[in-house]
């Protein structure tokens, strides 16, 4: 079969990916590996991420393999906190794909606008399964960089009219407010309490090690999408939240171990087999949502596989439009 790497190594950067992987790629690339993944067809490698003892970076490799989508990779790169006083993104990755039927490296894809952009579809993903459909108020927590992607990306799935946020660190609301108005929300600031009071589908994205939701806070029916913890120690919402919802993971795995399930798990109030991979419903074996009183949590862990997925869209319409950089090794 004829590889896109035939011509040389196809180099697609940064500026290039956020040219052609728009929201819609990115949602339908990453639906498409959870439902790989929950039918066997697509697996992870164990994740590595160490702490280097050098500019206090965290670095590490994310890799898997998709069968079904043909898509072999790894996404390598990390956490540099210094990097904000250089003028760079303290978040640093670069996915390396590679011919599944040769071993042969076929391209080096930009990681940083693909993360932000795969971990919004993964919410969006679990959004468009399992909110409500009358879903009209969508509550935020967290303002940082993934935030206003993560608005961006649930905004298009359910007809939502209004935002309501909360962030430990109101200064940064404002940017977020920026972005609701551009999709044509309205948006309230509001107490943790509030938020909880109103909102119908709620986003997590903070870097929080405690719990900022708790469960008396949380009406009936909403969904949550639970998508800051992704290492061993960080927590956003109270473990008895999500031991007292239905709860839907990208890898279970995962989710036990470095996701927000790991605190109900570590408890005994939750165990591994109540957990339900998204895949799943996707593939329509689970019914996801039971019922309008349900409350719906979504941990969104981030698996190396939404990297490989988005990267490999990236590679293949750059190779398609000629526009990517080509290199011999
Ligand atoms: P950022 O640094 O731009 O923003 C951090 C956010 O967390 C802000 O809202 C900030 O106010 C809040 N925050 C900072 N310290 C906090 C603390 N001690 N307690 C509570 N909140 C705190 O980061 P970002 O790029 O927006 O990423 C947000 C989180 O999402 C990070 O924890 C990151 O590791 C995680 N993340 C997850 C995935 C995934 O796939 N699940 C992917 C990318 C990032």
């Amino acid at each position: 079969m004829k590889d896109m790497s035939d011509n040389g190594l196809l180099i697609v950067s940064e500026d290039l990916c956020q040219q052609l992987v728009g929201r819609k790629e990115a949602f339908d690339a990453v639906q498409d590996v959870f439902a790989a993944m929950a039918r066997g067809d697509a697996y992870n490698f164990p994740v590595i991420r160490e702490a280097i003892g050098y500019a206090d970076a965290l670095y590490g490799f994310k890799s898997g393999f998709d069968r079904a989508g043909q898509v072999l990779g790894v996404k390598s790169g990390g956490y540099w906190p210094g990097n904000t006083e250089k003028g760079l993104t303290n978040h640093q990755s670069t996915v390396f794909l590679f011919d599944p039927d040769t071993g042969r490296l076929s391209a080096l894809v930009g990681g940083n606008y693909l993360t932000a952009v795969r971990t919004a579809a993964s919410a969006a993903v679990s959004i468009a399964h399992l909110a409500r459909r009358d879903s009209k108020v969508l509550g935020m927590v967290g303002a940082g960089h993934q935030s206003t992607f993560q608005l961006r990306a649930a905004a298009e799935h359910r007809d939502f009219e209004k935002v309501v946020a909360w962030n430990p660190h109101p200064e940064m609301l404002p940017r977020l407010e920026g972005v609701a108005h551009e999709v044509g929300l309205e948006f309230q600031a509001v107490t943790q309490e509030e938020l909880g009071a109103q909102a119908d589908v709620i986003i997590t994205i903070t870097s929080a090690f405690e719990p900022l939701l708790m469960k008396d806070w949380i009406k009936p029916g909403t969904h949550l999408a639970c998508m800051g913890t992704d290492t061993k120690g960080k927590q956003e919402v109270d473990a008895m939240l999500v031991a007292h919802a239905t709860v839907f993971t990208d890898e279970v795995a995962q989710s036990i171990t470095i996701g927000e399930t790991q605190h109900a798990v570590a408890d005994g109030q939750l165990t591994k087999d109540q957990i339900t991979p998204i895949g799943a419903v996707i593939n329509g074996d689970h019914p996801g949502r039971g019922s309008d009183e349900e409350i719906t949590l979504f941990d969104g862990t981030g698996v190396g596989l939404q990297d490989l997925a988005v990267a490999s869209v990236a590679a293949k319409l750059a190779d398609k439009a000629g526009l990517a950089g080509r290199a011999t090794l």
